[in-house]
């Protein structure tokens, strides 16, 4: 049985631990765990498609709003990810704004449903701080993991099809439909 200082000991463990794996504001993975879930992923037979999303224009969010309420957003927007998410996915802040997700035994068509779902949701919420009303919008990027690539090419092909969405208009999913072929072993 553990005495005051082993549960005191144990407690301490756990909350290093989440430090070290979890983003403080947003609840959500860090950008640290992401690239180890990522290492672990590619290379796996399972299927893992990437989303990475990014707030459109929030910069302006934080200069008309100000930067409390800029927070209040983003744990409003990641609340929403982690929700939509689920027990067989992995949601990381990998940036300020910006979020990637990972996706497991899910085809690229299945994770684009998905992220115009929270696209959908996110487009026609809105979120309170001290009584106003802030609207947001946020952009999408969509790729299968490719087993062939490292964990950083990965993510830059991802980040490429989200500056598509970026530059085609924001508030938008676009989506890599290159075929894959998984390692057999
Ligand atoms: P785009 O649609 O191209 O993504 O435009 P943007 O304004 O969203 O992008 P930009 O990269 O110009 O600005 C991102 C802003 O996000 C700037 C930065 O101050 C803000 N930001 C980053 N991290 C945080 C945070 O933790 N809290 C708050 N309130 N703002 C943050
Ligand atoms: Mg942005
Ligand atoms: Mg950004």
């Amino acid at each position: 049985e553990l005495g005051d200082i082993g549960i005191y000991a144990d407690k301490m463990r756990t909350n290093l631990q989440k430090l070290v794996e979890m983003d403080a504001l947003t609840a959500l993975y860090n950008r640290r765990s992401g690239n180890q879930m990522l290492e672990v992923l590619v290379g796996q037979r399972a299927e893992y498609t990437a989303v990475m999303c990014d707030i459109d224009f929030f910069k302006k969010v934080n200069d008309t709003y100000g930067h409390a309420a800029g927070d209040r957003v983003l744990t409003a927007i990641s609340a929403q990810i982690r929700e939509n998410v689920g027990e067989d996915g992995f949601a990381s802040r990998w940036g300020g704004e910006e979020f990637v997700i990972l996706l497991k035994d899910c085809a690229v068509s299945q994770a684009s449903v998905f992220a115009e779902n929270i696209r959908k949701k996110i487009e026609t919420s809105i979120c309170y701080f001290e009584d106003v009303p802030i609207r947001v919008t946020m952009s999408f990027g969509v790729k299968a993991l490719d087993p062939h690539l490292t964990p950083e090419e990965n993510v830059k092909k991802v980040d490429e099809k989200l500056y598509e969405a970026k530059s085609t208009g924001r508030n938008r999913v676009a989506v890599s439909y290159t075929h894959l072929t998984l390692p057999t072993k």
